[in-house]
Order: structure tokens, then C-alpha cells, then sequence
């Protein structure tokens, strides 16, 4: 689960909220302390905390919130808007060039995740029918060069570089020459990272960028070094105009501080978050509104769907969407959509994101190759297809029997009814949610 303690520490804050069914202004302020030490805990920047934190409780002691039937809720709902906002509101993709190649310049320390992003960048461009060039600008280290056409291999997209004795300026422009060459409309350029921000490293960048204009310079920053990653990204940010920031390792014990903060800080909008470390984990485009959703436990089914859609043919995972985004979502859907996650691999990490699910007691241990998995399978396909839309109909004969096709138990049948309601309920919420947010 990204983000894991922060995600547990706000739910809690805002668990006993929203059974409430009026709010005292004092229930507010104590919710609002134990948020600002959440925030505090997961190393998000002071004034950052300070200044979120005001808004949310401006907004919740408002007249609106006291009003409403659901004042809790509305309070998780502005703090949902609120992290969204404060994670730069809206999706900021990678701006394409009028006329190709696009070129973007990938920069950062050593040990951020540069080569790593770039690769992932790679494969997913190759993916959506583009035709990337990876060009090795790191002239300070051959191993980083050989890496690059490792990966490259990997995610079968060419490398271009001169070895370690041009100067990155001139390797950039012949990698260009080369992208022409071979009709590559996006050129990736690693760039040279050291440990630590260095002014000879500056100059060598901004040299670079100079030369080749990239369409996009974008920074790798490591997730789990909090607010060390958002000092860097202001330095980087001051020197070159970073046009968007890699989030990587956000799967790792990140604790959440730069997600939080660096684009509050430095105003450049996150691009992608980095979800683990070989290069066919994935590199997710950067959605606030999904992530605050998944920090709130409100799931995330868009996410899902998404890695859906890359696995499966369109037309089905675009059938799922709509049936789980439906207030019909039926025994059938259930065992489709375990069905279908079963194929999405790392299970463990997919299954968290479905709403609820990551709720329910003992997730952490379930193995989804296991026969519990199985059973479930079989269970539903017992059922005749008016029971499956309707779960009323088994009584208890009934489960008997479908217990006894399934070669499972009554409480086995029973359990799978429960786990289907609450998933029921969930996705209820989260569509209704996404209609009132504007989905
Ligand atoms: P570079 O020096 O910036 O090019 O960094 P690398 O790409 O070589 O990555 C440094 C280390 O971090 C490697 O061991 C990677 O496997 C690991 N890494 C990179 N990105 C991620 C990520 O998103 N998640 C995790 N868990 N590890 C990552």
C-alpha cells in the first residue's frame, strides 16, 4: 500500500468524524490536530501542514458542513479536495512538440531513479505506438552508459552514445541526427547525476538545455528521502526551470512528505510516480485526485482500470469500468473482476487498490494464487444466473446447495455473499463520489 502510515493515520483522524452525526466545533478542532500531526509524521513541510490545515478547518467549521445531513463525510470530502489541490489539482501530461522529436531531458542525483524513470518512460512511449531513442549523455560514468543499454534491450527500444569521451553537448545534437535517421519521434537524453547538487554539474545541464531545447525537463526525485527530495527539486527547479518532477519510489516506505509537498513548494507539477524498482513496475502518470482518494481509503478504481486496460482488450476493461462505476454491480462483475485481476500481477499491490478491499481484515495475508481464490470461483459459478444478480434469492437451502457444487462450506458461501456486499456498498460510494466530484 503506497503511503501507508500517513493513509492509516488520517482514516483514523477522520474514522471517528464521520460516524458523527453533528459536529461540535470541537470535534473539528480535535480531527484537524490529529491531521496536522499526521500530516507532521509523514514529514510534510511545516508550513505546507500549516497552511492545509487552516483551509480544511475554515471550510469544515463553515455553515455548508454544519447544515448538511453528513457533516463527518463532508469533512472527508474536503479533505479529500484539499490534498488533491495541494497535490497540483489536475493531471499534467508531457507536452508533445509540434514538430517531432519531442525531446525530453531526464535529470537528477545519483541514486534517484533516472535511469530506472527513463527506461519505464521508454517502454511506456514504445507502448502507445511511439518510437523513442534513449541517448546516454552521462559522460562521468561508462556503467551508466552500459546500464542504459541494458535497459534498453529490456524494454526493446534503441540507445544511442559516443562513449565517455565527447562532451555531452555534442553527443545530445548527434543523438538528434540520429533520431532523424531513424524516424524516432521522441528522444529520452540521460543526463549525468552525482551525489550531491554540484555547481559544475548545474552548468553542465544548463549548457545542455540551452542546446537542444527540450520540450520537457524533467527531474527524478526519490520519494522516500521526504524533504531532502524537496529541497533538491527547488535547486534543480532554480537553475533550469524543471518542467515536471519523477516521483520515484513511492512503493518503497515512503513516507509521503515530498508527494505532499514538492509542488506546493516549488509550484512544478508531479508527472509520473515510480512503483518499484525493475523496469517493468510501473511508472504511473501522476493523478492528485486518485492518489488523495487512495490515501483517504477511498480506493482506486480508475488506477485499476487502467492497468486493466494495458492487460486486457479495451472493449472489456471499458465494459468493466462502466459495470463497476454502475449502481448494478452483480455477483457476475465479482467473479469477473477477480477474474481479471488475477492476470494483473503483483496481486497484492492490485488488490489494495479495489475500494474496500484494502479494509478488510487479514488482506495482507491472502494469497491470491491460493485456494481461497479458487473457491470463491467456483462458488459463484454454482449460482444460477438470477441469483447471481440477485443474492436475495439463496436462502438457506439454497446456499447448502451451492456450497455443496462448489465442493466448499455454507460459511465459505456466506462469506463470499459478505465480502460481495461490502464491495457493493464501495463502489457505490466511489461512483457517487466521482459524480460529485466532477469525474
Ligand atoms: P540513477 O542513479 O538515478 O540512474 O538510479 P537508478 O535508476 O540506477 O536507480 C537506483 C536504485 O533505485 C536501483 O536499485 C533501482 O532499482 C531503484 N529504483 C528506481 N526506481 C524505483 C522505484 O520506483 N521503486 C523502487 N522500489 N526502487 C526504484
Amino acid at each position: 500500500q503506497v503511503l501507508e502510515g500517513l493513509s492509516s493515520s488520517l482514516q483514523k483522524a477522520l474514522g471517528k468524524l464521520r460516524s458523527k452525526g453533528k459536529l461540535t466545533e470541537n470535534d473539528v478542532q480535535e480531527a484537524m490536530r490529529e491531521v496536522r500531526l499526521a500530516l507532521l509524521a509523514a514529514d510534510v513541510n511545516v508550513k505546507v501542514v500549516r497552511d492545509f490545515v487552516a483551509r480544511v478547518r475554515e471550510r469544515a467549521v463553515g455553515q455548508d458542513v454544519q447544515k448538511s445531513l453528513t457533516p463527518g463525510q463532508q469533512v472527508v470530502k474536503i479533505v479529500y479536495e484539499e490534498l488533491t489541490e495541494l497535490m497540483g489539482g489536475t493531471q499534467s501530461r508531457i507536452q508533445m512538440a509540434a514538430k517531432p522529436p519531442t525531446v525530453i531531458m531526464l535529470v537528477g542525483l545519483q541514486g534517484a531513479g533516472k535511469t530506472t524513470a527513463i527506461a519505464k518512460l521508454a517502454l511506456s512511449f514504445r507502448q502507445h505506438q511511439h518510437r523513442p531513442l534513449l541517448v546516454a549523455a552521462d559522460v562521468y560514468r561508462p556503467a551508466a552508459i552500459d546500464q542504459l543499454h541494458v535497459l534498453g534491450r529490456q524494454v526493446e527500444v534503441p540507445v544511442f552514445d559516443m562513449g565517455t569521451s565527447h562532451n555531452p553537448v555534442d553527443i545530445v545534437r548527434n543523438g538528434m541526427q540520429e533520431a532523424e535517421r531513424q524516424g524516432a519521434d521522441i528522444v529520452l537524453v540521460d543526463t549525468a547525476g552525482r551525489l550531491h547538487i554540484d555547481e559544475g554539474l548545474m552548468t553542465e545541464l544548463e549548457d545542455m538545455k540551452a542546446a537542444i531545447q527540450p520540450m520537457e525537463v524533467l527531474l527524478v526525485v526519490d520519494a522516500m528521502t521526504g524533504q531532502d527530495a524537496v529541497h533538491v527539486a527547488e535547486t534543480f527547479h532554480e537553475r533550469l526551470g524543471v518542467t515536471g518532477i519523477i516521483l520515484s519510489k513511492l512503493d518503497g516506505d515512503a513516507r509521503g512528505g515530498a508527494a505532499l509537498t514538492v509542488r506546493q513548494v516549488t509550484g512544478c507539477p508531479i508527472k509520473y510516480v515510480g512503483l518499484g524498482e525493475k523496469v517493468d513496475g510501473p511508472l504511473e502518470p501522476f493523478h492528485p485526485d486518485r492518489l488523495a482518494s487512495r490515501i483517504l481509503g477511498m480506493g482506486d478504481v480508475l488506477s485499476l482500470i487502467e492497468r486493466a486496460q494495458e492487460k486486457f482488450d479495451m472493449d472489456k476493461a471499458q465494459e468493466m469500468e462502466e459495470r463497476m462505476r454502475s449502481a448494478n454491480f452483480s455477483l457476475n462483475d465479482f467473479q469477473e473482476m477477480f477474474r481479471q485481476v488475477r492476470n494483473l500481477g503483483p496481486l497484492d499491490q492490485v488488490l489494495k487498490m479495489i475500494p474496500g478491499m484494502n479494509k478488510m481484515k487479514g488482506i495482507e495475508n491472502v494469497d491470491l494464487n491460493d485456494k481461497r481464490f479458487v473457491r470463491m470461483d467456483a462458488i459463484i459459478s454454482s449460482m444460477t444466473e438470477a441469483e447471481r444478480l440477485d443474492p436475495k434469492l439463496m436462502n438457506a437451502s439454497r446456499r447448502r446447495r451451492i456450497a455443496n457444487g462448489s465442493g466448499t462450506t455454507v460459511r465459505d458461501v456466506n462469506q463470499l455473499l459478505k465480502q460481495f456486499e461490502q464491495t457493493q456498498e464501495m463502489m457505490k460510494r466511489v461512483s457517487g463520489m466521482g459524480k460529485k466530484f466532477g469525474r
